[in-house]
């Protein structure tokens, strides 16, 4: 037995909550239906010796027989006293001598003209009520009513009741303990089941998932498993394919070098202009894997937080402008449109040029490299405290179930068609991590096959 399970605990803690409410209930019940039944014993005893002494008043004297034919139907004995404290009359139900119920200091107590109204316990271990009046005239002791009344029949009642109370704790107990197993096997069985789920996720088998059968915190809980399996899988998946497209990425590139490099030194060309052509490769070839490489370790640092902004105060719109026109002749190669669309005001940003002439131009060159006819249209929305700059072109679009992934490195949508427009995938995660720096925000919305709009928003001022 694993006395730190969860529902051990559980079923513990409720077991003594159970048994100390049902033990207090108990009790607590007991005391007051006792009090009760005995009090109501005294309170009858005291009124039956009151009707006594009215009749022993009124009659001088109250026939035996009278007495005795009450005392055996109100199950009670009752003893009548002189003036001198001896008994005059009493009733035959009585199996003991008044002696034994009646002490001296009652009798003295009757005689200072007091009643009196205790509870006795005989030499033989049985309980009795004795409720006495005296009757008095002009202050001189007459004489006495005494009523006994056996305690017997009460016990034996609450006898009865207790052992009823006893058997509907047990009852209560039992229904209590299933019901508190039920629960906690209820509520901790999900929880084993998170357990042997993260066990299985930390030894590598990232496509274990846990079953989410409620909105509860649990609920929340094993779908916070469910997504931190996911990103694991998906972190591992893009690591691996990382590795691939990058030894992909370098190889295709050194292969050229190598293979043209080596057609230039031995002549293996037959005119100049062929010789020419192959030079052309060997530098084009040059360039994408310096920029690879050099996109490469901007990430690395930027992730490293190695890469400190310098930002200052920029006027947006010649900022933008400018940029524009540096990827204008891009676009008219394709026969795309740039547009601009600004307010007429003086809009200030704040920011690191450079890096934001990065971000841009990264944003523009996908919109172009994106596109295959239309417009890419560059508009700023001045806000109180941000600004908007979106970036929206008419070209392939991105399906929606790419989206979230868009922004992590090496992400390419269709492999195939980076490759085909020469992308690594590092331009949007270099992008955002910018983005981030500048205290700013970039979303995404794309409809497939119509078009794709970049959203940034960047602050005016210094934070
Ligand atoms: P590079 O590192 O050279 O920028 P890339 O353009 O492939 O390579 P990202 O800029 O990170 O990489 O873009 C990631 C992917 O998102 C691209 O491969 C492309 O499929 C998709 N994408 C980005 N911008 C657009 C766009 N404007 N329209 C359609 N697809 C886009
Ligand atoms: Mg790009």
């Amino acid at each position: 037995m694993k006395w730190n399970r969860v529902d051990m605990k559980l079923g513990v803690t409720m077991l003594s909550i159970f048994l100390l409410v049902f033990a207090l209930l108990g009790f607590v019940t007991d005391r007051v239906i006792t009090k009760f039944y005995i009090q109501k014993s005294h309170e009858e005893n005291m009124e039956l010796a009151a009707h006594f002494l009215k009749m022993a008043n009124t009659q001088h004297g109250i026939n035996p027989d009278a007495i005795t034919t009450m005392a055996e139907f109100s199950k009670v004995g009752i003893h009548v006293l002189d003036a001198t404290g001896a008994i005059a009359s009493r009733s035959s139900n009585m199996e003991q001598p008044l002696e034994q119920y009646l002490t001296p200091s009652m009798l003295h107590v009757l005689q200072k003209g007091q009643s009196i109204d205790t509870e006795i316990t005989t030499a033989t271990g049985q309980g009795f009520i004795i409720s006495g009046l005296p009757l008095m005239d002009r202050d001189i002791f007459q004489g006495s009513v005494i009523m006994t009344a056996s305690l017997a029949p009460i016990v034996a009642f609450l006898h009865n009741i207790r052992q009823l109370l006893l058997i509907l704790c047990i009852v209560g107990m039992v229904i209590g303990l299933a019901f508190s197993f039920v629960l906690s096997r209820k509520l901790t069985k999900p929880i084993q089941q998170m357990v042997t789920a993260t066990r299985n996720i930390a030894i590598g088998h990232l496509d274990t998932r846990v079953t989410v059968s409620s909105k509860d915190e649990i609920g929340v809980l094993a779908a916070s498993i469910n997504d931190m399996a996911r990103d694991l899988e998906r972190y591992q998946n893009t690591r691996s394919e990382f590795f691939a497209n990058i030894s992909h990425d370098l190889k295709t590139p050194i292969t050229y070098l190598e293979g043209y490099a080596r057609v230039v030194a031995e002549r293996l060309y037959e005119s100049e202009e062929e010789e020419q052509q192959y030079l052309m490769i060997i530098h084009h070839e040059a360039k994408r894997l310096n920029r690879l490489i050099n996109d490469l370790f901007e990430l690395s640092k930027l992730e490293d937080g190695q890469i400190r902004l310098e930002p200052e105060t920029l006027n947006l719109v010649p900022l933008l402008e400018r940029i524009l026109s540096n990827v204008s002749l891009n676009a008219s190669q394709k026969g795309i449109e740039l547009c601009l669309q600004t307010p007429a005001s003086v809009i200030q940003i704040w920011g690191d040029e450079g890096r934001l002439e990065q971000i841009l131009v990264n944003l523009l060159d996908n919109a172009i490299r994106y596109t295959d006819q239309g417009s890419i249209t560059a508009s700023i929305e001045p806000g109180t405290e941000q600004c908007r700059i979106s970036i929206q072109d008419t070209g392939i679009g991105i399906p929606e179930v790419e989206l979230p992934y868009l922004f992590d490195r090496l992400y390419r949508v269709e492999k195939s068609r980076s490759r085909q427009h020469g992308g690594s995938g590092l331009g949007l995660s270099i992008v955002s991590k910018l983005i981030e720096l500048h205290h700013g925000q970039i979303e995404v919305k794309s409809r497939y096959g119509q078009g794709t709009c970049f959203i940034l928003t960047l602050p005016h001022r210094p934070h």
